[in-house]
């Protein structure tokens, strides 16, 4: 049996050897709960303090501001429900088309609330339509409302312009979230120099363990908690922290930061491969997503006349791991609200697949893709052809 070929990095990143060194020495040896006045509560606690200084130091901020959470999804709850409930007079959120679910059913559960939520159009490329942020924000704005927008698209791997849009929103009074879960090691970044009022990330997608996230607050009274009961986290998120996931999140964040340069110079030439490949392979293909202001490390394209979960199937039997352009919403898949959101029919959507990669993806593993790819293309497409017949 050939090897298997893992294309699938925004999904995922498999723990790095030294992040999983990291949690099982912690869990050994730091088995305190971090709260307790004791010496194994306080090598705990230390170990959450070091922790948290490093996390704070990749970032660029106070580690008296970052939180830990149990993932991104929870983070970006925490920020927008958090804001909800701290800001009475200001529950108008406005958010782009295209941000993560947690972002968007986060924030509709809050217009069910009572909150006013505008979405923000993106154009056919992924790119967000600045004028129209700014109309809605004369129109609807209120002090110390909240906008949320994504630095880089999970699907597209489109980078928006934080700092740009910080700028606007801050000369409206308002605040700004942004979801940097996959921008976190994939773009050299500062969170006081973006100027945002939150932060998200996560572990797991930057090969710390799973079950871990942060969120940085510029101002922590900006933000009240949802979980009641402990006081961890600075009155912010209770319950006892995961102080080995967290010390394997941290030590993750520290590599990752160390080999972002090679990270991007590598996923750089495998994408130009992959592109040619495709390109050279098969006609009725094209890349969803601004190409040049991407991410490397993520390839969406739509096939025309091929189904994405079909094709996704047909990959997974040649041992090939990507994913589709559908979601799984109330047991059925759906295309993605993404796509959909850049203009694409409901049919290219889910004839779309993503592949994303790493440092640690190499030519040959594109070369394998790419004649996988192009045999269950033509099954597919050969297949459609003789149905119809
Ligand atoms: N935001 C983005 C952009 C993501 O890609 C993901 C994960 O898919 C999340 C949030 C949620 O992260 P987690 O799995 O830590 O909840």
């Amino acid at each position: 049996m050939q090897d298997q070929v893992y294309l699938d990095y925004n999904a995922t990143y498999p723990i790095l050897p030294e992040a999983l060194e990291a949690v099982n020495e912690c869990a050994r040896s730091c088995f305190g709960n971090p709260s307790s006045v004791h010496w194994a509560g306080r090598k705990a606690r230390k170990a959450l303090y070091d922790s948290r200084a490093t996390i704070a130091k990749t970032l660029g901020v106070d580690p008296g501001l970052v939180i830990f959470t149990g993932s991104a999804t929870e983070s970006n709850n925490l920020a927008i429900r958090g804001h909800f409930e701290a800001f009475a007079d200001s529950h108008v959120y406005f958010l782009s088309k295209v941000e993560h679910p947690s972002i968007i059913e986060a924030a509709k559960n809050l217009k069910r609330r009572g909150a006013d939520v505008y979405l923000v159009d993106v154009d056919t490329k992924g790119c967000l339509d600045i004028h129209q942020l700014k109309v809605l924000l004369d129109k609807h704005g209120r002090e110390n409302a909240l906008v949320s927008n994504m630095f880089v698209n999970n699907e597209t791997g489109v980078i928006y312009p934080i700092r740009k849009i910080s700028d606007i929103v801050h000369s409206h009074r308002m605040l700004l979230h942004t979801d940097a879960v996959q921008a976190f090691g994939k773009i050299a970044f500062n969170a006081k120099d973006l100027d945002v009022d939150y932060l998200s990330i996560s572990s797991h997608k930057i090969g710390g363990p799973k079950g871990v996230g942060s969120l940085y607050v510029r101002n922590k009274s900006s933000l009240e908690p949802f979980i009641l009961g402990g006081y961890q986290e600075f009155g912010l998120r209770s319950g006892t922290e995961n102080v080995p996931g967290i010390v394997g999140f941290s030590r993750a964040a520290q590599i990752t930061l160390q080999k972002m340069d090679q990270f991007i110079e590598h996923t750089s030439k495998i994408k130009a491969r992959l592109l040619e490949g495709v390109m050279n392979l098969i006609g009725g293909v094209c890349i969803n997503g601004d190409s040049c202001a991407s991410v490397p490390s993520t390839v969406n394209m739509a096939i025309d006349g091929v189904d994405g979960d079909a094709l996704l199937i047909g990959l997974d039997l040649e041992g090939i791991a990507v994913s589709s352009g559908s979601a799984c919403s109330s047991g059925k898949l759906d295309p993605s609200h993404v796509l959909l959101a850049m203009g694409l029919s409901r049919s290219l959507a889910k004839s779309s697949i993503r592949v994303s990669f790493t440092e640690k993806t190499t030519m040959n593993d594109v070369e394998r893709f790419l004649k996988a790819f192009f045999s269950v293309v033509h099954r597919l497409r050969f297949s459609t052809t003789r149905c119809k017949a």
